[in-house]
């Protein structure tokens, strides 16, 4: 199963990779984790990426496409859930040229949609754990809001979720983004998915799409 989840940020895009690749036995391949990671280890890639992304602004094009080449080089992965990736147009092609290459189909881009004032909300109450990654709400968390259920680690508010940021990325999101809904429907591999409901009745409403019964 080869999957691209797209949506505007804060739609539940990470939740949904995570128990579609637990379903599938697929991998999860998060560009923002990908990033995350390479500016904690402060890599060269790090360096670059980081001021773009504590801005709310997308990470330049040539540079995407390298570190998604990188992931797939040599792996010929079977099954994966793409998911922050593409963003842009260029990016959709580059990914659709790489594919080429390897001999792989795109069985799906899922779409979620959600209203930019539930999007807004749920990104500011979102905490993450800076050891294992792991994403909470406050509303999860009760009184204990620092520290990480699963591994202990510290859980902090990612400066891109403070309210101006996001403010940010969600136009960034309707500029440079959302057409690629237009560029993606043309080709008929686009599904759009209502994400404003529980997170296992969108997962129900994904596999559904997925095996039409
Ligand atoms: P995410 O966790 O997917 O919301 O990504 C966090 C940040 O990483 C974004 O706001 C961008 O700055 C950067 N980023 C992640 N994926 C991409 C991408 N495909 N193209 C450009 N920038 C990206």
């Amino acid at each position: 199963m080869r999957i691209i989840l797209f949506g505007p940020p804060g739609v539940g895009k990470g939740t949904q990779a995570k128990l579609l690749i637990a379903e599938f036995n697929a991998v999860h391949i998060s560009t923002g984790d990908l990033l995350r990671e390479a500016v904690k280890n402060k890599t060269p890639l790090g360096l670059k990426a980081k001021q773009y992304m504590d801005a709310g602004n997308l990470v330049p094009d040539d540079i995407m496409i390298e570190l998604l080449e990188e992931v797939f080089k040599g792996k010929a992965e079977n099954s994966f859930v793409l998911d922050g990736f593409p963003r842009t147009v260029a990016q959709a092609k580059a990914l659709d040229d790489m594919f080429e290459k390897m001999g792989f189909k795109l069985d799906a881009v899922i779409s979620l949609r959600v209203e930019h004032d539930v999007v807004i909300k749920r990104l500011s109450s979102r905490r993450m754990c800076r050891t294992c990654g792991r994403i909470y709400s406050l509303d999860q968390l009760g009184e204990n809001t620092k520290q990480c259920r699963h591994c202990g680690g510290e859980l902090y508010l990612r400066h891109d979720d403070e309210p101006d940021v996001i403010k940010h990325r969600l136009e960034v999101y309707l500029n440079q983004t959302k057409p690629l809904k237009e560029f993606y429907r043309k080709s008929g591999r686009f599904m759009q998915i209502d994400g404003m409901q529980e997170i296992g009745y969108v997962h129900k409403q994904i596999l559904d799409i997925l095996y039409p019964t």
